[in-house]
């Protein structure tokens, strides 16, 4: 799993502080790029080793905020060779397709299926099987995903604000969580996850590793690493923060090749 970017809040995102690409999952024979945002196919193709886009089988998103679908349509293009070679799978809640898409009607016809994802809904893509175990709290609908990688889980907490049952819906052996912020304002309090919420998560879900993205300025601004040592220390599970580029393999899990991003979060 390749992060190709690990930006979370808009003037992060929008000054490019940290990319803000997604994520690109490749597992049993599958490639899924998740949360193409502004960006994505920049970092896509300057990845190396090489990423091929002609290769995805499919494109995901969590929900329909730019952050997380900004390149959607320039992916749906490149996935399927400019639409000459229809292929490939779009999966995405109903609400980023039914009033407002954010995919134009001329690229839907490039797409080989367009899937909306529900609570509790499980999908096959390839080999590779995932579920979307229970609808966030956000601004717009939200899912988050889990993963089954042969014997191992992987959990992919998407934007939300904190309810306890979340733990329970993603018990998993790696736990990736969108960490906005480090303490709640009024403005995130209902919709993001703050330090003590990712806090909260670990110690009940006690995942083998934790993986930290998604961050707002004040989180840059503290040091990403930082924060995930202090949550190491009080969990006693290992918690990383995610930089751009930054490399887990899912075969061997434990074994993470960093990516770019220096230690205080500017890329
Ligand atoms: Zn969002």
């Amino acid at each position: 799993m390749k992060f190709l970017g690990t930006a979370g809040a808009r003037h992060v995102v929008s000054q490019q502080l940290r990319a803000s690409g997604g994520m690109w999952l490749q597992a049993e024979g599958t490639r899924l790029l998740i949360d193409p945002g502004p960006g994505a196919l920049v970092r896509i193709l300057a990845s190396r080793p090489r990423l091929n886009p002609r290769l995805l089988n499919g494109i995901l998103l969590t929900h329909r905020h730019l952050d997380h679908s900004g390149d959607l349509n320039v992916m749906v293009e490149a996935m399927t060779e400019g639409g000459t070679n229809p292929r490939g799978t779009l999966l995405l809640p109903g609400d980023a397709i039914d009033s407002e898409p954010v995919i134009f009607s001329y690229a839907r016809g490039y797409l080989s299926e367009i899937v909306i994802l529900r609570e509790g809904g499980s999908y096959t893509l390839g080999r590779l099987h995932f579920t979307t175990p229970v609808r966030h709290r956000h601004a717009v609908e939200t899912y988050g995903l889990k993963f089954q990688v042969g014997d191992l889980s992987l959990s992919i907490i998407a934007d939300t604000g904190f309810f306890p049952e979340l733990a329970d819906f993603y018990r998993s052996e790696i736990l990736v969580i969108n960490t906005l912020t480090l303490k709640h304002s009024p403005l995130t309090q209902d919709i993001h996850l703050d330090l003590e919420d990712a806090r909260r998560l670990i110690q009940a879900i006690q995942p083998k590793l934790a993986v930290l993205t998604h961050f707002g300025m004040r989180v840059l601004n503290y040091g990403p690493s930082r924060v995930a040592r202090m949550l190491t220390e009080e969990t006693g599970v290992e918690v990383i923060a995610a930089d751009d580029e930054m490399v887990i393999n899912l075969d061997r899990v434990g074994e993470v090749k960093k990516g770019k991003s220096s230690q205080s979060g500017r890329a």
